[in-house]
Protein backbone atom coordinates (compact mmCIF):
# COMPACT_ATOMS: atom_id res chain seq x y z
CA UNK A 1 0.00 0.00 0.00
CA UNK A 2 0.99 3.70 -1.04
CA UNK A 3 0.71 6.34 1.66
CA UNK A 4 -2.95 7.29 0.32
CA UNK A 5 -4.11 3.71 0.10
CA UNK A 6 -2.60 3.07 4.17
CA UNK A 7 -4.44 6.48 5.24
CA UNK A 8 -7.64 5.72 3.85
CA UNK A 9 -7.46 2.05 5.21
CA UNK A 10 -7.08 3.46 8.46
CA UNK A 11 -9.57 6.24 7.74
CA UNK A 12 -12.18 2.91 7.19
CA UNK A 13 -10.96 1.06 9.97
CA UNK A 14 -9.11 2.45 12.66
CA UNK A 15 -10.10 4.22 15.86
CA UNK A 16 -7.79 6.84 16.84
CA UNK A 17 -7.67 8.45 20.38
CA UNK A 18 -11.19 10.07 20.59
CA UNK A 19 -12.51 10.16 17.23
CA UNK A 20 -15.49 8.58 15.35
CA UNK A 21 -14.79 6.57 12.63
CA UNK A 22 -17.74 7.96 10.70
CA UNK A 23 -16.26 11.36 10.63
CA UNK A 24 -12.37 11.31 11.95
CA UNK A 25 -10.25 14.20 11.91
CA UNK A 26 -7.01 13.77 9.53
CA UNK A 27 -4.31 11.94 10.91
CA UNK A 28 -0.47 12.16 9.50
CA UNK A 29 1.22 9.01 8.19
CA UNK A 30 4.98 8.99 10.24
CA UNK A 31 7.70 8.03 8.38
CA UNK A 32 9.96 7.66 11.40
CA UNK A 33 10.91 10.49 14.56
CA UNK A 34 14.97 11.26 15.92
CA UNK A 35 15.31 13.29 18.30
CA UNK A 36 12.74 16.33 18.00
CA UNK A 37 11.82 16.06 14.29
CA UNK A 38 9.20 14.29 12.77
CA UNK A 39 9.44 13.11 9.15
CA UNK A 40 5.86 12.60 8.44
CA UNK A 41 5.57 10.07 5.03
CA UNK A 42 4.70 13.29 2.62
CA UNK A 43 8.44 14.62 3.22
CA UNK A 44 7.74 17.07 5.21
CA UNK A 45 9.18 17.27 9.07
CA UNK A 46 7.66 18.90 11.78
CA UNK A 47 9.22 19.83 15.28
CA UNK A 48 7.90 17.92 17.79
CA UNK A 49 6.22 20.34 20.87
CA UNK A 50 4.39 17.10 21.98
CA UNK A 51 6.99 14.44 23.30
CA UNK A 52 3.80 12.27 22.12
CA UNK A 53 2.03 13.36 25.57
CA UNK A 54 4.05 13.89 27.72
CA UNK A 55 6.23 10.92 27.61
CA UNK A 56 9.38 11.48 25.27
CA UNK A 57 11.32 13.18 27.26
CA UNK A 58 14.81 12.13 25.35
CA UNK A 59 13.59 12.88 21.84
CA UNK A 60 12.93 9.86 19.40
CA UNK A 61 15.13 6.89 18.64
CA UNK A 62 17.45 7.67 21.10
CA UNK A 63 20.76 5.54 20.46
CA UNK A 64 21.14 4.70 24.23
CA UNK A 65 17.24 3.88 24.87
CA UNK A 66 17.86 1.82 21.40
CA UNK A 67 21.02 0.01 22.65
CA UNK A 68 19.41 -0.83 26.09
CA UNK A 69 16.17 -2.47 24.59
CA UNK A 70 18.24 -4.38 21.42
CA UNK A 71 20.76 -6.00 24.31
CA UNK A 72 17.66 -6.85 25.98
CA UNK A 73 15.66 -8.46 23.24
CA UNK A 74 18.73 -11.21 22.69
CA UNK A 75 18.00 -12.04 26.82
CA UNK A 76 14.33 -12.31 26.70
CA UNK A 77 11.73 -10.00 25.34
CA UNK A 78 9.14 -11.37 27.73
CA UNK A 79 8.97 -13.71 30.67
CA UNK A 80 5.38 -14.18 33.10
CA UNK A 81 5.96 -12.18 36.51
CA UNK A 82 4.47 -14.70 38.21
CA UNK A 83 7.24 -17.04 40.12
CA UNK A 84 9.89 -15.54 37.92
CA UNK A 85 11.67 -12.27 38.34
CA UNK A 86 14.94 -10.67 36.49
CA UNK A 87 17.24 -7.85 36.94
CA UNK A 88 16.18 -5.24 34.74
CA UNK A 89 12.64 -5.21 36.84
CA UNK A 90 14.79 -5.30 40.31
CA UNK A 91 16.90 -2.57 38.80
CA UNK A 92 14.11 -0.64 38.29
CA UNK A 93 12.23 -1.00 41.53
CA UNK A 94 15.17 0.03 43.09
CA UNK A 95 16.19 3.37 40.89
CA UNK A 96 12.18 4.11 41.23
CA UNK A 97 12.29 3.36 45.33
CA UNK A 98 15.48 5.61 45.50
CA UNK A 99 13.97 8.53 43.60
CA UNK A 100 10.80 8.93 45.30
CA UNK A 101 9.94 10.37 48.58
CA UNK A 102 11.80 7.91 51.34
CA UNK A 103 8.36 6.36 52.27
CA UNK A 104 7.61 4.65 49.24
CA UNK A 105 9.24 1.36 49.52
CA UNK A 106 7.10 -1.16 47.50
CA UNK A 107 6.11 -1.26 43.31
CA UNK A 108 4.01 -2.99 41.59
CA UNK A 109 4.29 -2.58 37.97
CA UNK A 110 1.95 -2.65 34.93
CA UNK A 111 1.31 -1.78 31.67
CA UNK A 112 -0.22 1.51 31.02
CA UNK A 113 -1.24 4.62 33.56
CA UNK A 114 -4.72 4.08 33.62
CA UNK A 115 -4.10 0.47 35.19
CA UNK A 116 -1.79 1.87 37.11
CA UNK A 117 -4.51 4.25 38.87
CA UNK A 118 -6.54 1.04 39.11
CA UNK A 119 -4.00 -0.56 40.66
CA UNK A 120 -3.75 2.41 43.47
CA UNK A 121 -7.70 2.92 43.55
CA UNK A 122 -7.59 -1.25 44.37
CA UNK A 123 -4.67 -0.89 47.18
CA UNK A 124 -6.65 1.98 48.72
CA UNK A 125 -9.73 -0.23 48.74
CA UNK A 126 -8.29 -3.06 49.83
CA UNK A 127 -6.35 -1.14 52.69
CA UNK A 128 -9.78 -0.14 54.48
CA UNK A 129 -11.03 -3.62 53.96
CA UNK A 130 -8.18 -5.13 55.81
CA UNK A 131 -8.67 -2.67 58.67
CA UNK A 132 -12.25 -3.82 58.43
CA UNK A 133 -12.90 -0.22 57.86
CA UNK A 134 -15.54 -1.30 55.18
CA UNK A 135 -17.34 2.16 55.36
CA UNK A 136 -14.37 3.61 53.50
CA UNK A 137 -15.14 3.07 49.87
CA UNK A 138 -15.29 6.71 48.22
CA UNK A 139 -12.71 8.50 46.61
CA UNK A 140 -12.38 12.17 46.79
CA UNK A 141 -10.74 14.46 44.53
CA UNK A 142 -10.35 17.92 42.38
CA UNK A 143 -12.63 18.78 39.69
CA UNK A 144 -10.63 19.54 36.27
CA UNK A 145 -8.62 16.59 37.10
CA UNK A 146 -7.89 13.72 34.50
CA UNK A 147 -6.83 9.99 35.62
CA UNK A 148 -6.86 7.70 32.41
CA UNK A 149 -9.84 5.90 30.68
CA UNK A 150 -10.44 3.01 32.30
CA UNK A 151 -13.29 2.19 34.77
CA UNK A 152 -12.59 3.83 37.95
CA UNK A 153 -9.76 6.17 36.40
CA UNK A 154 -12.69 7.76 34.84
CA UNK A 155 -15.04 7.76 37.70
CA UNK A 156 -12.01 10.08 39.20
CA UNK A 157 -12.06 12.44 36.31
CA UNK A 158 -13.75 15.84 36.15
CA UNK A 159 -17.25 15.36 35.65
CA UNK A 160 -18.22 17.67 33.35
CA UNK A 161 -15.10 17.41 30.86
CA UNK A 162 -14.77 13.64 31.62
CA UNK A 163 -16.96 11.31 30.62
CA UNK A 164 -19.66 11.15 33.55
CA UNK A 165 -21.92 12.52 31.15
CA UNK A 166 -21.90 9.57 28.59
CA UNK A 167 -21.82 6.94 31.65
CA UNK A 168 -24.12 8.63 33.87
CA UNK A 169 -25.49 6.81 36.88
CA UNK A 170 -22.82 3.79 35.96
CA UNK A 171 -19.72 5.65 37.24
CA UNK A 172 -19.45 5.27 41.20
CA UNK A 173 -20.07 8.11 42.80
CA UNK A 174 -17.20 9.88 44.33
CA UNK A 175 -16.54 13.31 46.08
CA UNK A 176 -15.29 16.46 44.12
CA UNK A 177 -14.31 19.84 45.30
CA UNK A 178 -13.51 22.93 43.44
CA UNK A 179 -9.72 22.75 41.57
CA UNK A 180 -7.24 24.70 43.14
CA UNK A 181 -7.58 28.80 43.01
CA UNK A 182 -4.41 29.18 44.68
CA UNK A 183 -1.96 29.54 41.63
CA UNK A 184 1.72 28.22 41.40
CA UNK A 185 3.28 30.95 43.10
CA UNK A 186 0.74 32.01 45.91
CA UNK A 187 0.14 30.86 49.06
CA UNK A 188 -3.23 28.74 50.05
CA UNK A 189 -5.90 30.85 49.18
CA UNK A 190 -8.93 30.84 51.68
CA UNK A 191 -11.58 29.27 49.22
CA UNK A 192 -9.62 26.29 48.81
CA UNK A 193 -8.63 25.64 52.69
CA UNK A 194 -12.52 26.01 53.29
CA UNK A 195 -13.43 23.85 50.01
CA UNK A 196 -10.99 21.18 51.72
CA UNK A 197 -11.64 21.34 55.39
CA UNK A 198 -14.99 21.11 54.62
CA UNK A 199 -14.91 18.09 52.75
CA UNK A 200 -12.68 16.26 54.92
CA UNK A 201 -14.68 17.41 58.35
CA UNK A 202 -17.81 16.00 56.71
CA UNK A 203 -16.73 12.80 54.68
CA UNK A 204 -13.37 11.33 55.96
CA UNK A 205 -15.62 8.18 57.12
CA UNK A 206 -16.64 7.43 53.86
CA UNK A 207 -12.86 8.66 52.32
CA UNK A 208 -10.84 5.49 51.24
CA UNK A 209 -8.37 8.29 49.63
CA UNK A 210 -7.66 11.57 48.27
CA UNK A 211 -6.79 11.26 44.79
CA UNK A 212 -4.97 14.20 42.25
CA UNK A 213 -2.32 15.13 40.25
CA UNK A 214 0.21 17.32 41.89
CA UNK A 215 0.99 20.71 40.91
CA UNK A 216 0.10 20.23 37.72
CA UNK A 217 -3.61 19.16 36.17
CA UNK A 218 -2.81 17.68 32.96
CA UNK A 219 -5.26 16.76 30.01
CA UNK A 220 -8.44 18.18 32.72
CA UNK A 221 -7.27 21.98 32.23
CA UNK A 222 -3.25 22.39 32.18
CA UNK A 223 -3.84 24.18 35.29
CA UNK A 224 -1.29 24.80 38.22
CA UNK A 225 -1.65 25.28 41.52
CA UNK A 226 0.27 25.62 45.05
CA UNK A 227 2.42 23.40 46.88
CA UNK A 228 0.54 24.84 49.61
CA UNK A 229 -2.35 23.30 48.42
CA UNK A 230 -0.67 20.16 48.54
CA UNK A 231 0.97 19.98 51.74
CA UNK A 232 -2.53 21.02 53.59
CA UNK A 233 -3.94 18.12 51.66
CA UNK A 234 -1.19 15.92 53.09
CA UNK A 235 -1.90 17.23 57.08
CA UNK A 236 -5.98 16.78 56.49
CA UNK A 237 -5.52 13.18 54.87
CA UNK A 238 -2.53 12.05 58.17
CA UNK A 239 -5.65 13.70 60.82
CA UNK A 240 -8.43 12.33 58.89
CA UNK A 241 -7.06 9.12 58.41
CA UNK A 242 -7.63 9.03 54.68
CA UNK A 243 -4.86 7.51 51.87
CA UNK A 244 -3.23 10.16 49.75
CA UNK A 245 -3.32 8.57 46.03
CA UNK A 246 -0.42 11.39 44.03
CA UNK A 247 -1.23 11.04 39.91
CA UNK A 248 2.42 11.35 38.74
CA UNK A 249 1.88 9.83 35.20
CA UNK A 250 2.57 13.28 33.68
CA UNK A 251 4.56 15.12 36.08
CA UNK A 252 7.04 12.29 36.97
CA UNK A 253 10.42 12.25 35.72
CA UNK A 254 11.76 16.38 35.83
CA UNK A 255 8.58 17.72 34.08
CA UNK A 256 7.44 20.43 36.60
CA UNK A 257 11.11 21.51 37.10
CA UNK A 258 11.33 18.68 40.24
CA UNK A 259 11.69 15.15 39.91
CA UNK A 260 8.44 14.46 41.02
CA UNK A 261 5.58 17.60 41.58
CA UNK A 262 5.09 15.95 45.23
CA UNK A 263 8.95 17.41 45.65
CA UNK A 264 7.60 20.87 45.36
CA UNK A 265 5.65 20.75 48.26
CA UNK A 266 8.23 18.48 50.06
CA UNK A 267 5.48 15.67 50.83
CA UNK A 268 5.04 12.02 50.45
CA UNK A 269 1.39 10.36 49.05
CA UNK A 270 0.84 7.14 50.55
CA UNK A 271 0.31 6.12 46.50
CA UNK A 272 2.53 7.09 44.22
CA UNK A 273 1.69 6.48 40.38
CA UNK A 274 3.99 7.06 37.56
CA UNK A 275 3.78 6.34 33.26
CA UNK A 276 4.05 8.24 30.69
CA UNK A 277 8.10 9.16 30.70
CA UNK A 278 8.83 5.96 32.69
CA UNK A 279 10.57 4.37 29.24
CA UNK A 280 11.36 7.82 27.99
CA UNK A 281 7.99 7.60 25.66
CA UNK A 282 9.66 4.06 24.15
CA UNK A 283 6.15 1.82 25.28
CA UNK A 284 3.68 1.60 27.39
CA UNK A 285 4.56 0.68 31.09
CA UNK A 286 3.71 2.25 34.83
CA UNK A 287 4.23 1.67 38.12
CA UNK A 288 2.36 2.06 41.68
CA UNK A 289 4.26 2.69 44.72
CA UNK A 290 3.27 2.43 47.90
CA UNK A 291 4.58 2.74 51.69
CA UNK A 292 5.48 -0.48 53.86
CA UNK A 293 2.05 1.13 55.50
CA UNK A 294 0.32 0.39 52.60
CA UNK A 295 1.23 -2.86 51.53
CA UNK A 296 1.93 -4.72 54.60
CA UNK A 297 -1.43 -3.79 55.87
CA UNK A 298 -2.88 -5.20 52.72
CA UNK A 299 -0.72 -7.99 53.18
CA UNK A 300 -1.98 -8.75 56.67
CA UNK A 301 -5.67 -8.22 55.83
CA UNK A 302 -7.49 -10.82 53.97
CA UNK A 303 -6.85 -12.46 51.64
CA UNK A 304 -3.47 -11.31 52.88
CA UNK A 305 -2.53 -10.67 49.02
CA UNK A 306 -2.99 -7.66 46.89
CA UNK A 307 -5.30 -8.77 44.10
CA UNK A 308 -3.98 -7.88 40.62
CA UNK A 309 -1.39 -9.62 38.39
CA UNK A 310 -1.69 -8.33 34.64
CA UNK A 311 -0.25 -10.74 31.91
CA UNK A 312 2.59 -7.98 30.46
CA UNK A 313 3.86 -7.13 34.13
CA UNK A 314 7.06 -6.21 34.87
CA UNK A 315 7.80 -6.75 31.06
CA UNK A 316 11.58 -7.31 30.48
CA UNK A 317 12.21 -4.85 27.64
CA UNK A 318 9.89 -2.05 29.26
CA UNK A 319 11.73 -2.23 32.04
CA UNK A 320 15.67 -2.25 30.25
CA UNK A 321 14.17 0.62 28.28
CA UNK A 322 13.07 2.13 31.53
CA UNK A 323 16.39 1.53 33.45
CA UNK A 324 18.33 3.23 30.62
CA UNK A 325 16.24 6.43 30.15
CA UNK A 326 16.04 6.89 33.81
CA UNK A 327 19.92 6.92 33.89
CA UNK A 328 20.03 9.11 31.14
CA UNK A 329 17.46 11.80 32.88
CA UNK A 330 19.89 11.60 36.17
CA UNK A 331 23.23 11.52 34.79
CA UNK A 332 21.66 14.76 32.53
CA UNK A 333 21.37 18.47 33.70
CA UNK A 334 17.69 18.22 33.33
CA UNK A 335 17.01 20.49 36.16
CA UNK A 336 18.84 23.06 34.34
CA UNK A 337 17.35 22.07 31.01
CA UNK A 338 14.15 22.28 32.17
CA UNK A 339 14.61 25.43 34.03
CA UNK A 340 16.09 26.90 30.81
CA UNK A 341 13.25 25.50 29.00
CA UNK A 342 10.97 27.30 30.95
CA UNK A 343 12.46 30.45 30.56
CA UNK A 344 12.47 30.58 26.92
CA UNK A 345 8.84 29.00 26.81
CA UNK A 346 8.26 32.22 29.09
CA UNK A 347 9.91 34.79 26.62
CA UNK A 348 8.81 32.86 23.72
CA UNK A 349 5.25 32.53 24.28
CA UNK A 350 5.03 36.07 25.66
CA UNK A 351 3.66 37.97 22.62
CA UNK A 352 0.59 35.83 22.39
CA UNK A 353 -0.83 37.87 25.19
CA UNK A 354 -1.26 40.20 22.80
CA UNK A 355 -3.65 38.55 21.24
CA UNK A 356 -7.74 39.12 21.73
CA UNK A 357 -8.09 35.75 21.51
CA UNK A 358 -5.58 34.69 24.75
CA UNK A 359 -7.08 34.65 27.65
CA UNK A 360 -3.75 33.87 29.42
CA UNK A 361 -0.55 32.31 29.02
CA UNK A 362 1.61 30.40 32.10
CA UNK A 363 4.93 28.34 32.23
CA UNK A 364 5.90 26.03 34.53
CA UNK A 365 8.70 23.46 34.08
CA UNK A 366 8.97 22.36 30.47
CA UNK A 367 5.20 22.75 30.31
CA UNK A 368 4.09 26.13 28.09
CA UNK A 369 0.11 26.92 27.95
CA UNK A 370 -1.79 29.14 26.18
CA UNK A 371 -6.01 29.54 27.19
CA UNK A 372 -8.25 30.77 24.61
CA UNK A 373 -11.06 32.68 25.23
CA UNK A 374 -13.19 29.62 23.25
CA UNK A 375 -12.47 26.31 21.86
CA UNK A 376 -10.19 25.81 18.81
CA UNK A 377 -10.94 23.97 15.70
CA UNK A 378 -8.97 20.87 15.28
CA UNK A 379 -9.30 20.05 11.50
CA UNK A 380 -7.97 24.07 11.36
CA UNK A 381 -5.74 24.79 13.95
CA UNK A 382 -4.05 21.13 13.37
CA UNK A 383 -3.71 21.15 9.77
CA UNK A 384 -1.87 25.09 10.17
CA UNK A 385 0.56 23.72 12.66
CA UNK A 386 1.66 21.43 10.43
CA UNK A 387 1.95 23.63 7.53
CA UNK A 388 4.41 25.85 9.88
CA UNK A 389 6.23 22.89 10.61
CA UNK A 390 5.18 21.84 14.19
CA UNK A 391 3.87 19.40 15.95
CA UNK A 392 1.53 21.29 17.93
CA UNK A 393 -1.93 19.04 19.58
CA UNK A 394 -4.48 21.41 21.19
CA UNK A 395 -7.32 20.27 22.97
CA UNK A 396 -10.40 22.64 24.22
CA UNK A 397 -9.68 26.00 25.07
CA UNK A 398 -5.67 25.27 25.49
CA UNK A 399 -2.77 25.32 23.32
CA UNK A 400 0.33 24.09 25.00
CA UNK A 401 4.15 22.91 24.35
CA UNK A 402 5.63 20.37 26.46
CA UNK A 403 8.46 19.60 24.74
CA UNK A 404 11.58 16.73 24.75
CA UNK A 405 13.99 18.34 27.48
CA UNK A 406 16.77 17.48 24.32
CA UNK A 407 15.09 20.05 22.39
CA UNK A 408 17.46 23.14 21.13
CA UNK A 409 16.91 26.67 21.18
CA UNK A 410 16.21 27.15 17.76
CA UNK A 411 13.78 24.57 17.44
CA UNK A 412 12.29 26.43 20.70
CA UNK A 413 12.23 29.56 19.12
CA UNK A 414 10.40 27.81 16.17
CA UNK A 415 7.90 26.09 18.44
CA UNK A 416 7.00 29.83 20.11
CA UNK A 417 6.77 31.60 16.79
CA UNK A 418 4.27 29.25 15.36
CA UNK A 419 2.29 29.28 18.71
CA UNK A 420 1.61 32.55 17.39
CA UNK A 421 0.83 32.74 13.99
CA UNK A 422 -1.25 30.01 14.10
CA UNK A 423 -3.44 31.38 17.22
CA UNK A 424 -3.06 34.58 15.08
CA UNK A 425 -4.12 33.37 11.59
CA UNK A 426 -7.04 30.98 12.94
CA UNK A 427 -8.50 32.18 15.90
CA UNK A 428 -7.79 35.90 16.01
CA UNK A 429 -8.84 36.91 12.42
CA UNK A 430 -11.52 34.59 12.88
CA UNK A 431 -12.71 37.13 16.11
CA UNK A 432 -12.32 40.10 14.19
CA UNK A 433 -14.46 38.74 11.08
CA UNK A 434 -17.26 37.98 13.78
CA UNK A 435 -17.22 41.01 15.74
C1 LIG B 1 -2.07 9.97 30.71
C2 LIG B 1 -2.48 9.95 32.10
C3 LIG B 1 -3.08 8.82 32.67
C4 LIG B 1 -3.42 7.59 31.86
O1 LIG B 1 -2.29 6.95 31.35
P1 LIG B 1 -2.44 5.96 30.08
O2 LIG B 1 -1.06 5.41 29.89
O3 LIG B 1 -2.92 6.80 28.94
O4 LIG B 1 -3.42 4.93 30.46
C5 LIG B 1 -3.42 8.86 34.01
N1 LIG B 1 -3.16 9.95 34.76
C6 LIG B 1 -2.58 11.05 34.26
C7 LIG B 1 -2.29 12.21 35.16
C8 LIG B 1 -2.22 11.10 32.91
O5 LIG B 1 -1.65 12.20 32.39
Amino acid sequence: MNTPELLQYDKEHIWHPYTSTTNPLPVYMVEKAERCTIHLSSGETLIDGMSSWWAAVHGYNHPVLNHAIEAQLKNMSHIMFGGFSHKPAVELAQKLINMTPEPLQKVFFSDSGSVAVEVSMKMALQYWHSKKESQKVKFATIRNGYHGDTWHAMSVCDPNTGMHNIFNGRLPIHFFIDQPTSRFDEELAKEDFISLTHLFKNHHKEMAAFILEPIVQGAGGMWFYSPDYLKKLRELCNKYNVLLIADEIATGFGRTGELFACNHADISPDIMCLGKAITGGYMSFAATLATNDVADTISNGNPGVFMHGPTFMGNPLACATANASIDLLLQSQWQTRVQHIESKLSDGLASCKKLEVVKEVRCLGAIGVVELTHPVDMAVIQKAFVEKGVWVRPFGKLVYLMPPFIITDDELDKLCAAMYQVIYETMEVETEVSI
